[in-house]
């Protein structure tokens, strides 16, 4: 039997897959590649074909009433009404087919947006591909926090460990190695290979792919993982139910009305079959008209269109819910590095024992000088200056790139790193030089619980470890310093003198980075951080700037008016997280920090009070971050949390909304966040937040719009039974009115702009029902005045019209028409009048006004006033109608202000820190 991958050598591995370590498939090859073995992806369960999808419509029980209701109209011999309501049944479900496409398409768009990427060597190059583009023989770099895109042969690790829990169920990260290993080794021990879809824990390494796609061991069990199903968002669960609950009351409504209808006949004594037939279908359509069916698909659609929206704006939501509960935001827990700041590091000082330098230049130009009391130095001649450029440049994984102009100069890998090979090449010295001189043999990476970084080089003749980090945790682990040319034990008072400074720079808001030494006579075990990162000899500090992002401060502004508190969480250093955040406008004055320190100090009840009032929480591991959202959310506060590491994803997935970085987080945290955001920025979460805020309103506006409208067919036929008048409407009436006016201007209430005060209110409580008060009692002023309208108008006609009920039937179906798409217009806010928003800045509505009207006039003009059973009204007829046409609109509108009158004074909200 042929040798299995892990049965064979790295060198074995690369020649049977024809490539190459350093400069991995060249494109040509890649493309051949590709050709062969397709796609990385895993085969999908197959799409529901349309036909099906349109069939599904059918399920619908109020679908199915509609359909009984037109074998009912062809058994009594109304062919024509049973045509209509075919047509609109096969319209209905042709809608719904194209709303559920749109939205998927929607969705499926997003989900490419945020597919995973991989880095890879190809021609030589480190670039970043999708990872569906990987192929067989691609040499891949992984990083804490990667997942691993394909099965994987290792090839190099530095501490590289993997969770492959998914796969094998081991609950622990696993090493990885090069090492062979033996035929008979299960999965889980076949400590040599990564498999696709698990996780990179720690560490970094190389690895070239073996297999990719259906080729996997995930593949093989992949129709397994098919089962991955979008769950109902509490809004489209709360609405379920509320429909439900609607369905029964108005099916209950009109099995009264039938029933009044009836009663009214045999009283009258002269109930006919053409009358107790014309009641049934009456109801029924009455039934059909009420019941608010399209609620669900409109939700839906209104969601996903809004997720659109803000995709193009930097937010890419990864799961509908997320959009509602944005709305409901109350703290947003940021990250400072990037999040709030540029992420653009620059070393504008140094401190060695005894000396501050002053370091000049912008960005990561390297051109720049070292001062020291205003007067030039080479770095070269100051002692420790040079050991420290020296151990800063080596310990560090940064590479600095120039563009083509030789102008512009950008980081590959973190920006605190780049800073200091910068700061390396301004005094004198090159990444390439340093590390052909004195080579990498092992490190310790970087983890943002040890807050810390080692690596160990040959240097001169012995082997030496280079440490740096947080001046507070690395300065408690020497022992000893480095000045004058020799090592000294370290005093207390030169302690002192060190932190000093270190809290001299913090305080004018620059991240100090400290950096330390120790000697080894043999190669050291590094897998244990805590043995070898002690007894360091101290060599100096690096004080960075990392300017505030401009637009942050007006969205803490925005986010303090709209009730929000933002919260400052960061693994930086107190001084300077406290300075950052005074200058954006996050804290206030003489306000509180708290360290991780502090929070490891206090009890569950004291953090609990404590994340009451504290605006920023520094030196955090991220098993704080965890803690802080707990304690917000016992607080009954709905939490945003931004988070980048691999270890930030436990605290992203208790938070209400998980927020990933896009540029400079992990796949991990974007796996595991609700939401993505492509440019790491505070003001974009901020933009997000008003998005949900707008598009919850605006599903508001649409129940609201729908339910009156609905609301008023109803007590249209019952106040005409109730008076024992005629039936105003016809069934195919009754159910051309739903069809119109339910689906293009409520459509395009869902995608109104943004109100002015928005941002102004208080968050929205999750448990608040869909409909307050005010909404409430502004459903019933509308219900009632478009029936009274309506009826009014039915009345004027039969008596203008010598009792012509074809006539008066005309004008009460005209005029229920009218009176409703006028009425869109006051739902478009609870808040502002229409006159104010002005009646051309929803085009859409505008939009979807016009066709309901030019369907109206298609239903009375024309061969179809045959079947609806109307008269084709004269310019004298409209003269009366459009007069009426507003005037339901004008009383809502009149409601609208004198709610505002008696509504309290909006109390001022206090979020201040
Ligand atoms: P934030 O949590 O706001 O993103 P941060 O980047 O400072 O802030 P971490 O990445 O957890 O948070 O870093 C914590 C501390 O670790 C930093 O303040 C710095 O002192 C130190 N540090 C950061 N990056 C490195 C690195 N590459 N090597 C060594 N130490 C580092």
């Amino acid at each position: 039997m042929e040798k299995q991958w892990h049965q064979l050598t790295s060198t074995e591995v690369l020649t049977a897959l024809n490539s190459d370590l350093e400069r991995g498939l060249s494109s040509a090859e890649v493309a051949n590649r590709l050709a062969q073995y397709g796609y990385n992806e895993l085969r999908e369960k197959a799409r529901e074909p349309l036909w099906k999808k349109f069939l599904n419509q059918f399920k619908d029980f109020l679908v199915l009433i509609l359909l009984v209701a037109s074998v009912i109209s062809l058994a009594v011999g109304e062919v024509a009404d049973s045509l209509v309501i075919i047509a609109i049944v096969v319209l209905n479900a042709a809608l719904g087919v194209f709303q559920e496409a749109k939205a998927e398409k929607a969705l499926e768009a997003l989900k490419k947006m945020s597919a995973p990427t991989s880095k890879v060597v190809r021609d030589g190059g480190i670039s970043t591909i999708p990872s569906r583009e990987l192929v067989p023989g691609d040499i891949i770099l992984l990083d804490a926090g990667d997942y691993i895109p394909a099965d994987v042969r290792i090839l190099e690790s530095f501490n590289l460990k993997a969770q492959e829990a998914s796969l094998t169920g081991e609950s622990v990260p696993v090493e990885k190695e090069c090492a062979v290993v033996a035929a008979e080794a299960p999965l889980a021990e076949r400590h040599n290979l990564g498999f696709m879809s698990t996780v990179v824990t720690y560490g970094r390494g190389k690895a070239v792919a073996v297999g990719t796609a259906m080729n996997t061991e995930i593949g093989k069990i992949a129709a397994m993982l098919q089962t991955v199903t979008e769950d109902s968002t509490p809004l489209q669960k709360k609405l379920a139910e509320f429909g439900k609950g609607l369905g029964v009351i108005c099916l209950a409504v009109c099995a009264i009305i039938f029933a009044m209808g009836l009663w009214k006949g045999y009283q009258d004594g002269a109930l006919t079959f053409d009358e107790v037939q014309m009641m049934l279908m009456t109801s029924i359509s009455l039934a059909v008209a009420a019941i608010p069916e399209g609620l669900p698909t409109v939700v839906t659609i209104v969601l996903a269109l809004g997720m659109q929206r803000m995709a193009r704006k930097n937010s890419i939501m990864k799961k509908l819910h997320a959009v509602e509960t944005l709305g409901s935001i109350s703290v947003i827990c940021s990250d400072k590095t990037g999040t709030l700041t540029q992420n653009q590091m620059t070393v504008v000082k140094v401190f060695t024992p005894g000396r501050m330098y002053a370091v000049s230049g912008e960005g990561y130009n390297p051109a720049g000088q070292f001062t020291h009391q205003e007067l030039p130095v080479e770095a070269a001649a100051e002692t420790e200056l040079d050991l420290l450029l020296r151990s800063a440049v080596l310990c560090n994984d940064a590479q600095l790139k120039a563009a083509a102009d030789n102008k512009t100069w950008s980081i590959i890998g973190d920006p605190t790193e780049g800073a200091l090979v910068v700061a390396g090449y301004k005094g004198g010295y090159t990444q390439s030089q340093l590390a052909g001189q004195f080579p990498r043999l092992q490190e310790i990476p970087f983890d943002s619980g040890r807050k810390m970084m080692t690596t160990l080089h040959r240097f001169d003749r012995q082997l030496r470890t280079f440490t740096k980090g947080a001046p507070d945790v690395l300065l408690s682990r020497c022992t000893a310093i480095a000045t004058g040319g020799s090592v000294r034990p370290l005093t207390e008072a030169e302690k002192a003198v060190i932190q000093a400074a270190n809290k001299e720079m913090a305080s004018s808001a620059l991240r100090v980075l400290a950096v330390a030494y120790r000697d080894f006579d043999s190669k050291p075990d590094m897998t244990n951080p805590a043995d070898i990162e002690t007894q360091l000899v101290f060599i100096g500090l690096l004080g960075m700037i990392d300017p505030p992002r401009l637009e942050v401060r007006a969205a803490v502004e925005l986010c303090k008016g709209a009730g929000i508190r933002p919260v400052m969480i960061t693994g930086d250093h107190p001084d300077t997280a406290f300075a950052i955040a005074k200058e954006l406008g996050i804290v206030t004055g003489s306000a509180q920090v708290l360290t991780g320190k502090d929070l490891d100090a206090m009890s569950p009840e004291a953090l609990k009070q404590a994340g009451e009032t504290t605006g920023v929480f520094a030196r955090v591991s991220p098993e704080h971050k965890v803690a802080i959202v707990e304690a917000l959310r016992q607080n009954k506060h709905i939490v945003a949390m931004t988070g980048d590491g691999v270890n930030d994803a436990p605290a992203l997935k208790k938070a209400d909304i998980g927020v990933a970085m896009g540029i400079t987080g992990t796949d991990v945290t974007k796996e595991t966040a609700d939401m993505v955001i492509s440019d790491d920025n505070f003001a974009t979460i901020v933009a997000a937040v008003e998005e949900g805020r707008v598009i919850y309103t605006n599903i508001k506006k649409f129940i609201y719009f729908l339910l009156s409208c609905n609301a008023s067919e109803v007590l249209v036929i019952f106040f005409a039974i109730l008076f024992g008048w005629p039936l105003p409407l016809l069934p195919i009436q009754l159910l051309w009115v739903n069809l119109v006016t339910d689906a293009f201007p409520a459509l395009a209430l869902g995608v109104e702009k943004k109100e002015p005060n928005v941002m102004r209110l208080k968050p929205r409580d999750p448990a608040e029902p869909l409909l307050g008060g005010k909404l409430k009692t502004l459903i019933v002023v509308q219900s009632l005045a478009i029936a009274v309208t309506v009826l009014v108008s039915f009345q004027y006609a039969l008596a203008s019209y010598g009792g012509d009920l074809t006539v008066a039937r005309t004008f009460a179906f005209i005029t229920l028409i009218t009176t409703q798409i006028t009425c869109a217009y006051a739902a478009r806010s609870e808040y502002y009048s229409a006159f104010s928003l002005g009646f051309f800045s929803n085009k859409f509505l505008n939009g979807g006004v016009a066709l309901s009207f030019g369907l109206l006039l298609v239903s009375v003009y024309g061969p179809l006033h045959l079947i609806f059973k109307t008269i084709e009204p004269g310019l004298h007829e409209w003269g009366f109608l459009l007069a009426v046409a507003v005037i339901p609109f004008l009383i809502t509108e009149s409601a609208k202000w004198l709610l505002k009158l008696s509504a309290k004074p909006a109390q001022s909200m206090d979020v201040s820190n």
